[in-house]
C-alpha cells in the first residue's frame, strides 16, 4: 500500500510504471511452500531457477509465445515424501503433480550439499512435467518422462548423447531384464528414453519432440506417431538405436 500522499499530477507516471510492469512483467509468480526446515536451502535457488527456466521451457517445448499452462507454480518442501506400492516403501526425491512440484527436502537437501547441480537438474525435470500439463497420455508415462529428461540433458545440463552406455551385445551393463530392454527399452523412460528421442530428433525427424508433445498434450497420442512421423514402427526405431549405441560403432 503506497501510503505518501501525492499531489494528483503525481499519480500520472506512478500509474505507468505499474501497469507497464503488469503487462510486460512475465504473467506469472513462483511460489515457495516450506513445511521442513531442511527446504530453506533449497527454496530460493529453486525458485529462481523455476522463474528462468518456466517460460523457456514452454517456448522450447511449444514455441514462443504460447500460453502458459499455470500463472502460478508453487514449490512444495516437505520433510518425506514416501511411495507406498503394496509392502514396498520407496523414497521419492520429487514429483509433480498439476503446478505443484513436491520435494522431499530431507532427501534433497543431502543430495544438494554434494551435488547442486543435481537438484537442478532434478527440478528442470520436474518444471517440465508442470509445462507439459498433459491430461490422458494414453499410457505412455515413459515418453512423459522421457521428454522430460531430455529437456533436462539437452537444454539444461547438456550433456545428452544420441546413444547409451551398452556392453558389445547392445545390452545395459547389470541389467536384469535383457529380453524386455532389447524389444522395447524405450519403454523405461527417463534417461533410456530422452537419449533415444534425441537421436531420432538427429536421424529421423528433427521436430519429433515437438510432435509427440503436442499430440500427448492434446490427448491424440498414440505410438502410430513414431511410424508416421519416422517411417518406422517403434519397435524398429528402438533395434536400430540399440544397434548404432553399441562400442565401436560410427554414427552415421
Ligand atoms: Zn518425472
Amino acid at each position: 500500500m503506497i501510503r505518501t500522499p501525492l499531489a494528483p499530477r503525481s499519480w500520472l507516471p506512478l500509474l505507468g510504471i505499474l501497469f507497464s510492469s503488469c503487462l510486460c512483467g512475465a504473467g506469472f509468480e513462483v511460489r515457495v511452500q516450506i513445511q521442513d526446515p531442511k527446504g530453506k536451502e533449497l527454496a530460493e535457488p529453486g525458485r529462481l531457477l523455476c522463474t528462468e527456466w518456466y517460460p523457456k521451457i514452454n517456448a522450447l517445448l511449444f514455441g514462443p509465445g504460447t500460453e502458459l499452462p499455470f500463472q502460478e507454480v508453487t514449490l512444495v518442501f516437505e520433510d518425506s515424501i514416501v511411495s507406498n506400492s503394496g509392502q514396498q516403501h520407496t523414497v521419492v526425491p520429487a514429483y509433480t503433480s498439476g503446478n505443484k512440484i513436491h520435494v522431499n527436502s530431507a532427501y534433497v537437501s543431502e543430495l544438494h550439499k554434494q551435488l547442486p547441480a543435481d537438484y537442478s537438474g532434478m527440478m528442470i525435470h520436474e518444471l517440465t512435467h508442470v509445462n507439459q500439463h498433459y491430461g490422458n497420455n494414453s499410457g505412455a508415462g515413459w515418453l512423459v518422462e522421457g521428454i522430460a529428461d531430455y529437456v533436462r540433458h539437452k537444454y539444461f545440463e547438456k550433456d545428452i548423447e544420441p546413444r547409451l552406455p551398452l556392453n558389445s551385445n547392445g545390452e545395459l551393463p547389470g541389467d536384469s531384464d535383457k529380453n524386455s530392454f532389447a524389444t522395447e527399452g524405450y519403454r523405461r523412460g527417463y534417461t533410456i528414453t530422452g537419449p533415444f528421442l534425441y537421436w531420432l530428433e538427429l536421424r529421423k525427424n528433427k521436430e519429433i519432440v515437438g510432435i509427440l508433445n503436442r499430440a500427448l498434450r492434446e490427448s491424440r497420442y498414440s505410438d502410430k506417431l513414431f511410424q508416421e512421423q519416422c517411417g518406422f514402427s517403434l519397435g524398429v526405431l528402438w533395434q536400430e538405436f540399440v544397434t548404432q549405441s553399441k562400442p565401436g560403432r560410427a554414427l552415421p
